[in-house]
């Protein structure tokens, strides 16, 4: 069986030592007063609730799934998720980081994001069903009425409700503005609407005594395409005029997908069968207000693979260390014992610690984020609020697909720690690896996330928004570039900066004159950036760690993380130059093979 030790020294450092946290939102009026010690204090319970309340019901969920009554419509998720969200909502984590005006705590997202990281570590799938609640809670925040805001805020925050979002259809998944759902309006101001969704996350379920659907539809005047789709706020049941739940309304679930992970989180088909519905946001613009939702679920859906990162990493390194296997290529290890452990073996640390670079550069970037978004939506200053934004949405696609992406690898890495083991069910890593899946797939797959970032991020502002990120990367670079301690993580971090110009330059020119050399050369743009990113990071935790060790510390804990960055600039960093081959190899090799894919 598996276990889960919640990283809260790891995440005290990304959040004290290396980025500040509490003094960096002084400024913001909301949070001024937050400390550490309340920061730790919040974490450390929320440790406990992930641990000893979610973690436990991950593999009786997996093997369970969820049923459907098909006479009834009513789903219901596996024994004892329904008492680990009773026991959430009591301990008031719904609202950690929701608006007091609404009832919620008002901590910073940051807070939320790490709280978050350690529920996704304990159960994916059981996190899933509260964790849309926070994506419809902003994007209802940022653009319900009055109205709305009043009747179904504080009940999102309290958690009684659980929200969706319902965008995908049969036949439309990345190209939303095929969707065919229909919304008539009627003479009371409401809307019926009639159609097909499908995969939709947590769509149905018995957790919560009310759903908040958000659906994505037409209304009957609605130009084609991706500008005539409305948002509209559809619930599972009617809701009052004094607040109390009415009939239910006609939206339900049709059938239950049965897939590869997350097993234990519904995925529905969802009928609207005449269902009552009221706008949200402005006629024909649902994209728009649909995107903060879809924003927060793409950082929401990063946090996924960095909490399948770290807990895989964890059961892999146990592992590692007992099981006993053939000698050390460099002479006898455990003398006492007739075969050394595994963890002698090269490349069963390279597999270990790809993973443990995975979750800490995973986790410093998402940190790192919600502080973004925490000055994003707090700080006084214009311009502080408007720099933070658009570095946040340059750093979300990056926090999507790369995170995922090596959420799979790292998984991956941890069953094969495992060997033949790895692939039995009772260790729990392939279940690990199956959850890890998905999150390369929804929310907007990888590839649609590359071309958000190369196409609309980077080439639709000529890299100004990328050159704000390098300006980082410049001033780091500048303050440590003559401390020879800095000199392994500065220079080829330095040496990347200067590449991705003139190669962001390159691609831009060939994609003014061929389209299909921005599609071609997307994926691997995105892993060159991540690593930059990465990188960055890495050089700020090994800065810290050697300004920690240069006054005197002997926590290893310091030692372990120079370990970690002199691994990840010597074994995964370089991978850029083969990707950056990749990508300049341009569209030809992929178009002209018509023949080859006959
Ligand atoms: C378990 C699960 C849960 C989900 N939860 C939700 C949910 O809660 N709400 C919701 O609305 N949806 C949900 N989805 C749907 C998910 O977001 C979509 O599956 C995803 O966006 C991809 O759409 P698609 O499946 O229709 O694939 P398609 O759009 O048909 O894409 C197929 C392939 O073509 C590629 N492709 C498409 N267009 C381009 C392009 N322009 N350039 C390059 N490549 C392209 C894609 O990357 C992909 O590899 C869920 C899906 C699953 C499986």
């Amino acid at each position: 069986m598996p276990t889960y030790n919640p990283p809260l020294r790891d995440m005290q450092f990304v959040l004290h030592e290396v980025f500040n946290v509490v003094d960096e939102l002084k400024a913001c009026p909301k949070h001024a007063e937050v400390d550490a010690d309340t920061i730790n204090a919040v974490l450390e319970e929320g440790g406990k609730f992930a641990a000893e309340v979610a973690f436990p019901l991950n593999i009786s969920g997996d093997e369970e799934g969820c049923t459907l009554d098909r006479a009834t419509h009513e789903v219901k998720a596996p024994k004892g998720f329904k008492e680990a969200y009773a026991q959430y909502v009591q301990g008031g984590w719904p609202a950690l980081s929701c608006d007091p005006d609404y009832g919620g705590q008002g901590l910073p997202f940051v807070v939320n994001q790490c709280f978050y990281e350690m529920l996704n570590s304990a159960n994916q799938a059981w996190t899933m069903y509260p964790g849309l609640s926070h994506g419809a809670y902003e994007c209802l925040h940022a653009h319900g009425s009055a109205e709305q805001k009043a009747t179904f805020l504080p009940k999102l925050t309290s958690g009684e409700w659980t929200g969706t979002m319902c965008l995908t259809e049969p036949h439309c998944g990345t190209d939303l503005g095929l969707l065919r759902t229909k919304a008539e309006p009627q003479a009371d101001g409401s809307y019926r609407l009639t159609g097909q969704k499908i995969f939709i996350s947590a769509g149905e379920h018995d957790l919560a005594e009310n759903i908040v659907h958000l659906v994505l539809a037409r209304l009957p005047d609605a130009p084609a395409g991706s500008k005539g789709i409305s948002l509209f706020l559809v619930p599972k049941f009617h809701v009052k005029a004094d607040g109390s739940l009415g009939e239910r309304n006609g939206i339900y679930c049709g059938g239950l997908e049965h897939k590869m992970g997350i097993h234990a989180n519904a995925t529905c088909q969802m009928v609207l069968d005449g269902a009552v519905g009221t706008l949200v946001g402005q006629p024909n613009k649902g994209l728009q207000a649909m995107f903060v939702m879809m924003n927060a679920a793409r950082l929401g859906v990063g946090n996924q693979s960095l909490g399948l990162t770290e807990v895989a990493f964890q059961n892999a390194l146990s592992y590692a260390k007992d099981r006993i296997q053939m000698r050390s290529l460099s002479g006898t290890k455990a003398k006492d014992k007739p075969a050394d452990p595994i963890i002698v073996h090269p490349d069963v640390r390279k597999m270990l610690l790809t993973a443990k670079a995975y979750a800490e550069g995973g986790r410093a970037l998402l940190t790192f984020c919600a502080l973004l978004l925490d000055k994003e939506l707090n700080h006084p200053e214009d311009k502080v609020r408007k720099d933070s934004a658009e570095l946040l949405a340059l750093l979300t696609p990056i926090a999507k697909a790369f995170l995922t992406d090596n959420g799979f690898e790292a998984t991956n890495h941890c069953q094969q720690v495992f060997g033949g083991h790895g692939y039995i069910k009772e260790w729990g890593m392939e279940q690990f690896v199956r959850d890890a899946r998905i999150n390369m797939i929804y929310e907007g797959t990888n590839t649609v996330q590359s071309l958000d970032l190369l196409g609309r991020k980077v080439l639709g502002n000529q890299g100004a928004t990328l050159k704000k990120f390098g300006k980082l990367v410049a001033a780091l670079v500048e303050e440590e570039g003559v401390n020879e301690k800095m000199a392994e993580f500065i220079n080829p971090l330095a040496g990347l900066g200067e590449q991705i110009t003139k190669f962001t330059m390159e691609v831009g020119f060939k994609g003014l004159q061929n389209p299909d050399e921005v599609g071609a050369a997307a994926v691997p743009y995105l892993r060159v950036v991540g690593h930059l990113v990465f990188g960055y990071f890495f050089a700020r935790m090994a800065q810290v760690a050697t300004r920690a060790i240069a006054a005197g510390s002997t926590d290893p804990f310091y030692t372990a993380k120079l370990q970690t960055a002199r691994f990840y600039f010597a074994r995964l960093f370089p991978e850029t130059a083969t990707l950056m081959r990749q990508a300049r190899a341009g569209s030809r090799v992929l178009m002209d093979t018509d023949a080859a894919l006959a």
